[in-house]
């Protein structure tokens, strides 16, 4: 039995080995040093166990230890295959969620500053918002000096960037050719999806619209303000493109809101192209991106099977968790809904809390998923999230910079989150990994990295 046993033993010290040297290497070579360096001990003491066993293996006793080691191992590894989620979450109940009016939101809030007749009305409409919103108010703009993360020559850079998006918000929609062409819309779909990943997306989905997808009133512009939304569009294409994970790490400087301009240009470019390229077969379609929305982006990403909702209220991607933005396109076309997806990352969210615990205004929850609109899910605070934009003058990202989700869609993470989609157990064995690894609480930079925009 000894020399068997230290078959098995070798062999158990060799996986585990190759895993903790894989998980240093890829750490490096991701620049995550305390990760790499907890991997290379957990490399030594996984080989000095191991050896150490093998060795006493002469003592009678040591061999039943070892005999107990491997079984439990055995019965620890099979039971992390297991699908095993045995509690509470039966899918988000929809049937009474009403819609979200676009005037509540911060952005069309902070805009009521420049609309004196809009702004009376809304605060006599909402008179408990008031007292908050002019507080907010009174903090600088977006791109005024005395920001914690102003910068003199950076700022403006993204500024331009959203007056690119504000200037491009015509091309959104236009006039579909004349004649409808006949198409096949399986294949139409795999063209826009192939369009779109050539133009700079990351992922693609599609999904039938349903009423919560729709804002109930426009608010972002004063142009059109409270007026309804409605469209008789059939399906919406959420169009994911990815964000950089090193400039999201340096969360909540101004390389954080860089990078968002710079995904919402793509995103506008992006979707963009795809509506038009829709109304060329003589269909209507319209691009909804940064400040240009009749539509929530992250419901739709959801039906469209593109991830799940997070704890901090935005999309987790199935490949890039939160690092990632979103424009859509919605069409008249009929076109065949995207495989919904199910890798338990709510049932992650509910243990993980690392985003509430690392924002820095509490303004995402701890506690349960909440209902609020006649549903539950996740929502955060938004005016304490906003207000802290507006003093920092950036769109902060700590949330996202934290979420074990954030990772490199590498070899080692792939298998990381197949083995979180698994089972509680291992959830809690990830989590806890997690914070060993990459730490529980975020140091947060009080000042801009020398260069904003790395070369
Ligand atoms: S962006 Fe910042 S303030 Fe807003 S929820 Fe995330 S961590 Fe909190
Ligand atoms: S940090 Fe944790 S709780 Fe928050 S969204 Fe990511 S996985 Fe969910």
């Amino acid at each position: 039995m000894t020399s068997v046993l230290r078959i098995v033993d070798i062999a158990a010290m060799g996986v585990l080995g190759l895993f903790f040297l894989l998980l240093a290497l890829f750490s490096l070579s991701e620049r995550r040093y305390r990760a790499a360096v907890v991997s290379a001990l957990l490399l030594t003491a996984n080989g000095i166990f191991w050896i150490m066993l093998i060795y006493w293996l002469a003592i009678g006793w040591v061999v039943w230890v070892n005999l107990a080691i491997i079984i439990l191992g055995a019965v620890f590894a099979a039971l992390s295959l297991m699908s095993w989620f045995p509690s509470r979450r039966e899918g988000r109940e929809v049937s009474g969620a009403e819609r979200y009016d676009e005037r509540d939101q911060m952005f069309a809030r902070n805009n009521l500053r420049n609309h004196p007749g809009l702004r009376e009305k809304y605060y006599r409409d909402n008179p408990d918002r008031e007292s908050i919103d002019r507080e907010i108010l009174r903090l600088p703009e977006f791109g005024q000096p005395g920001h914690t993360y102003y910068h003199r020559y950076a700022t403006p850079v993204y500024q331009a960037a959203f007056e690119f998006i504000e200037r491009s918000i015509p091309v959104s929609s236009g006039e579909p050719a004349p004649e409808k062409r006949e198409i096949d819309p399986e294949k139409l779909k795999e063209y826009i999806t192939d369009a779109a990943i050539f133009y700079g997306a990351c992922d693609v989905g599609f999904t039938p619209i349903r009423d919560y997808h729709l804002y109930s009133r426009a608010g972002r512009h004063a142009e059109g303000w409270g007026e309804e939304i409605s469209t008789d569009h059939r399906t919406a294409i959420v169009i994911a493109l990815r964000m950089d994970i090193d400039m999201i790490k340096e969360a909540p400087t101004g390389r954080v809101i860089q990078e968002s301009f710079r995904k919402y240009v793509e995103a506008a470019k992006v979707s963009d192209i795809i509506a038009a390229y829709i109304r060329q077969f003589g269909y209507r379609a319209r691009a909804h991106n940064d400040a240009n929305y009749q539509t929530l982006c992250v419901p739709l990403a959801v039906d469209a099977g593109l991830g799940e909702l997070g704890r901090m209220g935005v999309l987790i991607h199935r490949k890039y968790g939160p690092l990632v933005r979103l424009a859509v396109v919605t069409t008249e076309l009929e076109l065949s809904v995207s495989p919904s997806v199910d890798l338990h990352i709510e049932d992650f969210c509910m243990i993980c809390r690392k985003c509430s615990d690392n924002c820095p205004t509490s303004a995402i929850s701890g506690g349960d998923e909440p209902v609020s609109r006649g549903f539950r899910h996740w929502s955060v605070s938004q005016e304490e999230c906003y207000r802290f934009w507006k003093k920092i003058g950036t769109d902060c990202g700590v949330c996202l910079s934290v979420c074990p989700y954030s990772k490199p869609d590498s070899f080692i993470h792939r298998l990381v989150r197949f083995y979180i989609s698994r089972n509680r157990l291992n959830q809690r064995i990830a989590l806890l990994f997690d914070d060993l690894l990459y730490g529980r609480r975020k140091k947060i930079n009080k000042k801009n990295p020398e260069k904003i925009f790395p070369r």
